[in-house]
């Protein structure tokens, strides 16, 4: 009997311990903290983490009780974890690129992607909406959900949705009797119905929101880089079947009449919107369409059509032309009122240097406090996600992250990020 009673004590002391090490308190000290829904900073705080979750925010550096842990920040800007609006997980720039689509094995393609996912985190982006892969990028996302990997919360696109021969049409420049009929199922549509199958495949697939290549691109092994590819009506059909399934749409899009056409046809994001007329810049103000200029992305691939034989020979002259605009299309989009979305077609060149897109944007004239909004509040907001991240307030999760300079003085250390923790658990402290 005794026996009995000293087992049943020491199991449930077992449990009780166990809880209390998840349940850990951790006292945040920050030197500074931006308050990114007001869009200022306050001195001296500090974040009591609770779990997964963040219990409250107080003036000062609160004494840390016993029981709890104390991560000293005081010397570091402390803010949300960040947003990428545009990310590929799934891949990453190299010279064998595009020789990659015929040797790798989805297997493969995923445990790159586990390598990207991490380094993505650790360089202070908690989140990621993921615009388009083979699908590997949804089961990534729900491998990271249940921990087996370290990685942002993604949201994914799965397969992106193309016409034929359009931007996202997988077999884009292959031999003939390679190319096959890509349909719906595959992201290659022709006309309403197809695209209504076509999200509905999505859904069911598990994806998270829509893409679609509204126009010609860059990368792929075709003329244009910015031809309109999509019918009214074909994106009609997508935006509509996308709200019944609650998904967020997001259109690539380089020429200016097919970004009229999607932004008239619903669209939420513009992706890249290299060629935006100053007609369409009113157009996304009146249709409240975002604008995700990726300016890192267009800068990488005009410096790599440099290099000899490093793109198709069909790509170096869209690379060469259209990449170094978007950055003077964002200033002035900016400054027209169009809203932003931070955003930087990572994969496109190296996964993890997304901090990078900060610097450009500031140089490009946005005030640096609007940027790190651009990246936090509103992401939030558009992904529906603003009750439970986005901004460091009671009772959301612990997406926390620190640099070690004040970016409204030097924006350059959104690249450096010295601090992560994702749902309250610390991935990075240096
Ligand atoms: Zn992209």
């Amino acid at each position: 009997m005794k026996k009995r009673l000293l087992r049943l004590f020491l199991a449930l002391s077992m449990i009780v311990s166990y809880t209390s090490i998840n349940a850990q308190t951790k006292y945040i000290h920050c030197g500074n903290l931006i308050d990114v829904e007001k869009g200022k900073v306050n001195e001296k705080m500090t974040i009591i983490v609770e779990g997964e979750k963040i219990k409250s925010i107080e003036k000062g550096f609160i004494q840390v009780p016993e029981s709890a842990e104390l991560i000293d920040l005081s010397s570091m800007t402390v803010m949300p974890g960040l947003f990428d609006m545009h990310v590929h997980l799934e891949s990453e720039t190299s010279k064998n690129g595009y020789m990659d689509e015929f040797t790798m094995n989805e297997a493969d393609i995923a445990f790159q992607s586990t390598v990207y996912a991490k380094r993505t985190l650790l360089a202070g982006f908690t989140a990621v909406r993921d615009l388009g892969g083979s699908g590997v990028n949804t089961s990534l996302r729900d491998a990271i959900n249940k921990g087996h990997i370290e990685g942002p919360r993604i949201f994914s696109a799965g397969k992106s949705i193309a016409t034929t021969g359009g931007h996202a049409d997988p077999t884009n420049g292959y031999r003939a009797d390679l190319m096959g009929v890509p349909g719906p199922n595959e992201g290659v549509i022709n006309g309403v119905e197809e695209a209504r199958q076509a999200v509905r495949q999505r859904y069911k697939n598990g994806a998270d929101v829509i893409k679609i290549t509204a126009t010609g691109g860059v990368l792929s092994v075709a003329k244009s880089g910015q031809n309109p590819q999509f019918f009214e009506d074909e994106i009609k059909a997508i935006v509509e079947t996308a709200k019944d399934y609650g998904m967020l749409t997001a259109a690539h899009a380089h020429g200016d009449e097919g970004m009229q056409r999607a932004i008239r046809a619903g669209i939420k994001t513009i992706e890249h919107g290299t060629l935006m007329s100053e007609e369409t810049m009113e157009l996304m103000k009146q249709y409240d369409t975002y604008y995700v200029p990726t300016i890192t992305a267009g800068k990488t691939v005009a410096e790599l059509a440099e290099i000899p034989n490093y793109y198709p020979e069909l790509v170096v002259p869209k690379a060469r032309e259209i990449g170094p605009k978007i950055q003077s299309t964002f200033a002035k989009a900016y400054k027209k009122g169009v809203s932003i979305a931070f955003g930087t077609d990572a994969g496109v060149y190296k996964h993890g240097e997304n901090g990078r897109e900060f610097a450009y944007m500031v140089e490009a004239g946005m005030p640096p406090m609007e940027a790190i909004q651009s990246a936090t509040v509103t992401p939030a907001k558009l992904l529906n996600v603003f009750y439970e991240v986005g901004s460091i307030a009671p009772g959301k999760n612990a997406d926390i992250i620190a640099v070690s300079d004040n970016p409204l003085k030097n924006i350059k250390t959104m690249e450096d990020v010295k601090f992560v923790m994702k749902n309250g658990k610390v991935y990075k402290l240096n």
